[in-house]
């Protein structure tokens, strides 16, 4: 009685908050945060993922999941079979076939089952054999015994060893007849969740092993070698495929084969093998897919099985990102919360810590008033500042070592492009003072989340052939092409010179992976209108933006690590667009690196990166080229 009256005071000391009360002011560490039970609650930010997650498990449905990699897909999936009403389970056995041994026979049977009936057939196997045995030995005993007293003793001795080995060849093979089991579940449990991502066909269909022996008695019975694929056991559950276009055509259509009979029989996969003459009866798989992948996914999927799966089921796209409002800062924190605890070995992050953690969110977002939801790398970025902490011997997870995590775990892209510019600035390739004519510091982004410096460089030379020209050098995919030809809109426009003698060559310098997307257009302009006019360009300023074909700077993507990437490399002077400046997150340690100017023409930009003393007359004809009308240009 005494003890039934402390336990709640002990509960009360260390209530727990609920994700929806937390206010970031307050909290001293993730720890004081309730973490949600059911895996389906933890999913943040993919409300509608989780929606259809939940209708599609009340009703056995069929779901495929797109979006990009680490916003929650196998979490969904997982959580869908936590879902799953429970329904009986079952056993899958298989047993051999006496009338046609390479047909094996599959039994289904309440879960639990199938484990006390092999057992059982063991028992009876092992008590049969040992009958036998009994027998045998007094057999031998008994012609022994006659032989002895008869005196012909070596008679006897042949006679019984010969009774032995005729007893022994002749023997039925008791562990033969015992049935294997295929699939195993235990009773009252939560519906099984089978990963078949990148199985190869005998993993996801079930496959008959090869007997290198097949007769003489060595062999191994047919049913024994037979295994259960990724179909057969998530009979009941889920069956969760991603990438789903990588698996080859012919799985895709057995895949959709089983999804329509719910049974499928296993045969050998490889068709040169023993494997290949064994086809069991049809093995029970009823399991609810789920399909993942990425955009092209959906390309290199089977058409029938994509029509068959959105037939029955749900299709949904994943979330990238979400609206930085207080309340899914809240479901952010619980987050970082849930992780910590899920990781169970980091210590736990206090305010700083888990405010630096969002400041990544945002910035990876790569969107303004966004967090990114590819929590798959932020769980990564919380699992290795955790380390830091545990490797100071902390109590607690500060901002202090999310920082020195974000040094350490910098994704690939973001070290090449350190070493890149460490390695262009030791070749000169990186000018970051001075002045010069066609050339400009261009800025891009390498993969998702790093920056680079990109020179660009142009020259105008008279053209050889009738008309001229405008040649671009670098790599430049579709859209880079095409920007490059708005750019001439411009140029024409804006130096009111007759480009028709001229050639225009416009060189990317080392963009040895190629140029995408437009956001180069205004250094391309720039860098052209300084060729044409002869007007140098401030090396410490770099610039990006797209350009319309009438000269308004449009936004782009990647403002964040553009403009670190200039810091890092020198640069005193960003432009970017004004669009942009709100998705401008950098790291404190840049701010008084650079100063950050936001535009909205083209004007402006010139106005800031060709020198000053040179630009006076250009800028007034700029102004007069502006405001004219074309019929005006025809005539001057
Ligand atoms: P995907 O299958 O889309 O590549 P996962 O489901 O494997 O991504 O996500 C990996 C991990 O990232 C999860 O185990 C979880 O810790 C975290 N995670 C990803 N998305 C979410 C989300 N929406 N909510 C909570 N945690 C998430």
């Amino acid at each position: 009685v005494v003890g039934s009256e402390d336990i709640p005071e002990e509960k009360a000391e260390d209530p727990k908050i609920k994700p929806e009360d937390i206010e970031l002011e307050s909290l001293n560490s993730s720890s004081e945060i309730e973490v949600p039970e059911k895996l389906i609650d933890q999913v943040i930010g993919q409300e509608h993922a989780v929606e259809v997650i939940r209708k599609a498990a009340i009703q056995r449905r069929h779901v495929m999941m797109i979006g990009t990699p680490g916003t929650g897909k196998s979490m969904l999936a997982k959580a869908m079979a936590e879902l799953l009403p429970k329904e009986e389970m079952q056993d899958i056995l298989v047993y051999p076939n006496s009338e046609d041994s390479n047909n094996p026979i599959i039994r289904s049977v309440k879960a639990g089952r199938g484990k006390e009936i092999v057992a059982a057939h063991k028992a009876e196997a092992k008590k049969r054999a040992q009958t036998r045995n009994t027998l045998i030995m007094i057999l031998i005993f008994g012609i022994m015994g006659y032989a002895i007293i008869t005196g012909q003793l070596l008679m006897g001795i042949i006679g019984a060893a010969f009774i032995f080995m005729a007893l022994q060849y002749s023997r039925p093979k008791e562990e033969a007849m015992v049935p294997k089991l295929l699939v195993s579940n235990t009773p009252d449990s939560t519906a099984p969740y089978i990963d078949g991502t990148g199985s190869h066909a005998g993993a996801l269909l079930g496959d008959v092993r090869h007997d290198p022996f097949q007769s003489g008695g060595l062999e191994t019975p047919a049913h024994d070698r037979v295994e259960a694929g990724a179909i057969h056991k998530s009979n009941k559950g889920v069956l969760f495929v991603d990438e789903i276009n990588t698996l080859t055509p012919h799985s895709q259509q057995n895949l959709l084969t089983a999804l329509q009979e719910g049974e499928f029989s296993i045969t050998g996969q490889s068709e040169r093998s023993s494997g290949a003459m064994v086809k069991t009866e049809p093995v029970p798989c009823s399991f609810i897919m789920i399909a993942a992948g990425n955009l092209d996914a959906m390309e290199g999927m089977h058409p029938a099985l994509r029509s068959r799966i959105r037939g029955y089921g749900y299709e949904v796209y994943m979330q990238d990102t979400m609206p930085d409002t207080p309340e899914n800062q809240k479901k952010f924190i619980t987050f970082v919360a849930q992780e910590v605890k899920n990781d169970g070995k980091i210590p736990p992050f206090d305010r700083s810590a888990i405010e630096e953690i969002m400041r990544d969110a945002r910035r990876r977002s790569n969107r303004k008033g966004h967090l990114t939801l590819k929590l798959r790398d932020i769980g990564g970025l919380i699992r290795v500042s955790g380390d830091m902490a545990r490797q100071d011997n902390s109590e607690i997870t500060t901002a202090e070592h999310v920082l020195r995590a974000k040094e350490i775990a910098k994704s690939v892209e973001d070290q090449i492009s350190d070493e890149y510019t460490r390695r262009s600035r030791e070749y000169d390739l990186t000018i970051v003072e001075g002045t010069a004519v066609g050339r400009v510091n261009g800025l891009a982004v390498v993969g998702h989340d790093s920056g680079q410096v990109l020179p660009i460089m142009a020259e105008a030379t008279p053209t050889q052939s009738a008309t001229g020209n405008v040649i671009a050098t670098g790599l430049l995919k579709e859209i880079a092409q095409e920007s490059i030809k708005n750019v001439s809109a411009i140029l024409k426009k804006f130096t009111g010179k007759d480009i028709r003698n001229m050639d225009i060559h416009i060189q990317f310098i080392g963009t040895y992976n190629g140029v995408e997307g437009d956001s180069a257009s205004v250094s391309v302009a720039t860098a052209v209108i300084s060729a044409i006019e002869n007007i140098p360009v401030r090396q410490d300023v770099a610039m990006t933006g797209s350009l319309s074909v009438r000269g308004n700077v449009l936004p782009i993507g990647g403002a964040t690590y553009k403009i670190e990437a200039a810091a890092k490399a020198g640069i005193k002077t960003v432009i970017i667009p004004k669009s942009n400046l709100d998705d401008v997150l950098i790291e404190d340690r840049y701010r008084d690196m650079v100063e950050i100017i936001p535009v909205s023409t083209i004007e402006e930009v010139l106005e800031i990166a060709l020198v000053p003393e040179k630009k006076e007359d250009f800028m007034e004809k700029l102004n007069k080229l502006a405001n004219m009308k074309p019929s005006e240009f025809i005539e001057s």
